[in-house]
């Protein structure tokens, strides 16, 4: 049987996650009749994607971590959720979805305006031996409660990428009384975003905290539960989670005929380069490049809930600190522009770290802060420029 058609004023938003669900309560606060369906290849639970790498800090188990079912959002905002539903395909010249039902079988369904706010898939980690070692990902809920029932009590973690996620599940791990060595091509933790006094602090709390560092070290083969890197050790483990970045998910758009680069291309408005379809979140590339932070997306959430009720509203975004979730360290980030001219500025004692990114001219671009300095960030924030004036 057909599915029914959403209406041709309809808005169709695909995707569950913080982009998605925020985006249809924003519009539906401004809106209370516009037909709002909502498609995901999910179970469409509500859940805060930041916990999941804090839940073993906050005592939670991975059911504990879901707010709202999606019955519950369906009612509560007055939308149509379908889950467990792949869109597959746009058709742009009909405004169709070709969808994937939970039996298998395929349906479409028409919109008059389109948003994807489908996020982004975890890189892969390929070297020898990496297809068969059972390597863990974690980027949404579904992926978390694999990974909790694989712990088994005080397991040996063997966690590659200490990025944001890999410094945060390294603490977690630590905190829910596992083992954890990590392992990073960087000289320190966080390298992209911390200078080098402030990466060495945040290393040696990790260490502090009973983690095992390897870091400008890479793993060059697994074999069951052995990883051997570059240098020639070994590292024992019983499970193995790889957090090496975000690969934003542009492929349905491109083969739609989509401007796509590092993400799905939007302008200001949101809009991509088809004027009935936008996106959101992490599967975008702004002005700004990628995203892919809880901060942005809310705004972009608001900007673009305003456009599609009948306010053209761009996109504006002040500096956005990132919060790192390490107790052990805690340590709040706001990065310059990449390129950004400008050299860091340190000062503090200890694990007490305040880093000021100074342009040639002296002006503040960035800042990092952590220990007890990290409460300075608010007030540091306001003196940064916008990410998007
Ligand atoms: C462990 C972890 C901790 C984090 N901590 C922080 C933090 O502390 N602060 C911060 O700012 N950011 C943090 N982030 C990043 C932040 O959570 C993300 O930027 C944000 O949640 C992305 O939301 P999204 O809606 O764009 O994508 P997602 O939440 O990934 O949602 C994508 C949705 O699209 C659906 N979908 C995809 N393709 C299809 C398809 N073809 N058909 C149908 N449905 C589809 C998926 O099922 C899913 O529902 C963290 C990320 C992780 C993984």
């Amino acid at each position: 049987m057909a599915e029914p058609s959403s209406p041709p004023d309809g808005i169709v938003i695909v995707g569950s996650g913080l982009g998605g669900y925020t985006l249809a309560r924003e519009v539906r606060r401004r809106d209370d009749a516009v037909p709002i369906t909502l498609i995901t290849a999910d179970g469409g639970e509500s859940y805060s994607k930041p916990m999941l790498s804090a839940a073993f800090a906050q005592g939670k188990s991975p059911a504990d971590l879901v707010q709202k079912t999606a019955a519950l959002i369906a009612s509560d905002l007055s939308i149509r959720v379908m889950t467990r539903h792949q869109v597959e395909a746009i058709h742009r010249d009909r405004q169709r979805l070709a969808l994937r039902r939970p039996d298998g079988t395929g349906t479409e369904i028409g919109y008059g305006r389109l948003v994807l706010a489908i996020g982004a898939d975890p890189r892969p980690y390929r070297v020898e031996g990496s297809a068969a070692a059972g390597l863990f990902t974690v980027n949404d809920l579904d992926d978390y409660i694999v990974w909790r029932e694989a712990l088994a009590p005080a397991s040996r973690v063997l966690l590659i990428g200490a990025g944001l996620i890999g410094c945060e599940f390294a603490n977690d791990l630590l905190t829910g009384g596992h083992g954890v060595t990590l392992v990073d091509p960087a000289p320190w933790p966080l390298g992209r975003l911390l200078p080098e006094e402030l990466g060495t602090a945040m290393s040696t709390a990790l260490g502090g905290a009973g983690a095992t560092l390897h870091l400008g070290r890479s793993v060059t083969a697994f074999a069951p539960g052995l990883a051997t890197l570059d240098d020639g050790s070994q590292i024992r483990f019983d499970r193995a989670l790889t957090a090496i970045g975000l690969v934003p998910r542009t492929a349905m758009a491109a083969a739609a005929g989509l401007a796509v680069a590092r993400g799905i291309v939007v302008d200001r408005l949101l809009r991509s380069s088809d004027p009935a379809i936008f996106a959101l979140g992490d599967c975008v590339e702004t002005a700004s490049g990628p995203l892919p932070y809880i901060a942005p997306l809310l705004a972009e959430a608001k900007a673009l809930a305003a456009t599609l009720t009948g306010t053209e509203t761009p996109l504006v975004l002040p500096a956005l600190p990132i919060v790192v979730k390490t107790p052990a360290l805690p340590t709040t980030v706001c990065p310059p522009p990449p390129g950004a001219e400008g050299h860091w500025r340190v000062e503090g004692e200890g694990g007490d770290l305040k880093a000021l990114f100074v342009a040639p001219d002296g002006g503040p671009l960035g800042f990092a802060l952590c220990g007890k300095r990290a409460g300075e960030a608010r007030a540091l924030a306001a003196l940064m420029p916008p990410l998007l004036p």
